[in-house]
């Protein structure tokens, strides 16, 4: 039994068959993202959840804004979030975060604003965050002169300290990508890392570092389906059943089975989303 603690439902026009693939790789709990295409279907994830079968695979859900959508984080949007965040479905708000790599994305105020407004709204519903963040460090030359010199890890770490760490509430960094310093500060907030199909690229030696070295009770596994396909179907659709997948390569960096592996990663999810434990 494995949990996909990031995944994008939305836009399947198969999601039956992606659901029943899923359940037969073993993939039986999933936390589906509900920022849709922005504020306006954000909705969409948590109405998948509540469809979602009784027997079979169990469909969790999230509301947020995502950190290119927050120019449109506007008080309606903000007030319909709050009045997601408290269905019980609704376990998390996410992804919200920064994000300084794509060049058309809302400038930095912009976004910074609407992280902190959200981190209010989580630690009033007293619900954890799921965590975007992606850096400047790859991106083309008029993004990095849009966003540098200022670090996308520095400042999210700087505003999850003044806005996230006062409320003693935890949380995950989705598709962990940053370093072992990141790593560690963000394990001292009380995050999870949740590893994604990136871990598996040949490129990705710091993420396969931290994935090797993370404590065991705070790691997580996920697909971000149906973007990030884990190696041997990167580039292909990817679907909540190829988290074994991701879950495998992990267990085999840090020295482990694939089922102690999914056991572990499965009694994180449910401490850290306790109305979720079977
Ligand atoms: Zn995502």
């Amino acid at each position: 039994m494995l949990i996909d603690s990031h995944c994008h439902l939305d836009d399947y026009k198969d999601l039956p068959q992606v659901l029943a693939n899923a359940s037969a790789a073993g993939v039986t709990t999933l936390l589906a993202i509900g920022i849709g295409d922005g504020p306006d279907t954000m909705h969409r994830a948590l109405e998948i959840a509540h469809q979602s079968p009784t027997s079979g695979t169990q469909v969790w859900a999230t509301v947020g804004i995502h950190p290119q959508e927050a120019h449109q984080a506007t008080p309606s949007a903000l007030e319909k979030l709050a009045r997601l965040s408290a269905d019980p479905r609704c376990i998390a708000i996410g992804e919200i975060g920064l994000d300084y790599y794509h060049l058309d994305n809302p400038d930095i105020p912009a976004q910074q604003a609407a992280f902190i407004a959200q981190l209010e709204i989580a630690a009033a519903v007293r619900k954890p965050i799921t965590i975007h963040c992606r850096t400047s460090e790859l991106a083309i030359p008029a993004a990095k002169a849009k966003y540098e010199p200022a670090d996308a890890w520095d400042d999210l770490l700087r505003l999850l300290v003044q806005h996230w760490q006062p409320h003693g509430l935890p949380g995950i960094m989705h598709c962990f990508s940053g370093n072992e310093q990141q790593a560690a500060r963000s394990l001292e907030l009380g995050f999870y890392l949740s590893f994604a199909g990136n871990v598996t690229y040949p490129k990705s030696a710091t993420i396969q570092q931290v994935a090797r070295t993370a404590p065991a009770d705070r790691i997580l596994v996920e697909t971000d389906a149906p973007f990030l396909a884990p190696i041997p179907l990167r580039g292909q659709r990817n679907e909540p059943a190829h988290t074994a997948i991701t879950a495998q390569f992990v267990a085999n960096l840090r020295g482990t089975t694939p089922p102690a592996l999914a056991a572990q990663t499965t009694e994180n999810f449910h401490r850290l989303f306790p109305t979720t434990t079977p």
